[in-house]
């Protein structure tokens, strides 16, 4: 559904990305790892264009979105994100959370948003907080409330950003959970994670990224049992 070739972002003298080129396939989960600083975040933002490429090409469903002309607002309406520090909006409660998106960004009704917002927080278990606000919320169910957020925009990739590195550990099992559910529905997702059993369950692929590049690709039984290169060894023994 995205294809990225020869994908390169630089900041400045930092070339942060070299030479990326992956896909990511329909009804899959793609899962990111690899050390902190190696370029997981920016890889992530490149394929979203929260940050602009220096070069490479990605194409949604065959379209290169770099080309001029391409409708980047109507891009980004088709990927939904979760990040790590969930980014409610603190001023509106659960609910309003997950409807502003849909009525000022595909313009539905107020009430075909009420409804499809009240689905999407009862897949997350999160309905009987529909009241209440951000900061009434532990980081766990406001993980949810983010995942709820994304979903009724009906994104056809949802992308995770580390969404359980800012959580106390007794809330991790939870999100990791919600995740792995919509996996089981059939939504392509692309995850970056320092979770690595829940990464090797949920994941149909691995990227390990090792300073900007690709360093290995492959199935979970490939990167994590069988792996390679020796800097993915390195890692993956690093971290175990
Ligand atoms: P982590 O696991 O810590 O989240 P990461 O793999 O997500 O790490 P990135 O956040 O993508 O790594 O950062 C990769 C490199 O890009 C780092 O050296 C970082 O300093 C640099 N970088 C990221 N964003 C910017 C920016 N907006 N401006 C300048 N440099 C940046
Ligand atoms: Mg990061």
């Amino acid at each position: 559904i995205i294809e990225i070739n020869h994908l390169k972002k630089n900041f400045g003298e930092n070339e942060v990305l070299k030479d990326i080129s992956t896909t990511v396939n329909k009804g899959q989960v793609l899962s990111i790892i690899g050390a902190s600083g190696s370029g997981k975040s920016t890889f992530l933002r490149c394929i979203n264009l929260l940050e602009k490429p220096t070069g490479g090409q990605i194409l949604y469903k065959g379209e290169n979105v770099l080309e001029k002309g391409y409708s980047l607002p109507k891009y980004r309406t088709h990927l939904g994100m979760v990040f790590q520090s969930f980014n409610l909006f603190a001023n509106m409660d659960v609910l309003e959370n997950c409807m502003t998106g849909q009525t000022t960004v595909l313009n539905r009704k107020p009430e075909e948003a009420k409804k499809i917002a009240l689905e999407n927080l009862k897949n997350v278990g999160m309905e009987q907080f529909v009241s209440a606000k951000p900061a009434q919320l532990s980081g766990g169910q406001m993980q949810r409330v983010a995942i709820a957020r994304a979903l009724s925009m009906n994104p056809d990739v949802l992308l995770f950003d580390e969404p359980t590195s800012a959580l106390d550990p007794e809330m991790i099992g939870e999100v990791l959970k919600t995740i792995q559910d919509l996996a089981e529905t059939g939504l392509t997702m692309v995850i970056v994670t320092h979770e690595m059993s829940f990464a090797k369950d949920v994941s149909d692929r691995v990227i390990f990224m090792d300073q900007g590049v690709i360093a290995e690709q492959g199935t979970p039984e490939e990167i994590f049992d069988h792996p390679k290169e020796v800097r993915t060894r390195e890692f993956l023994h690093r971290i175990r």
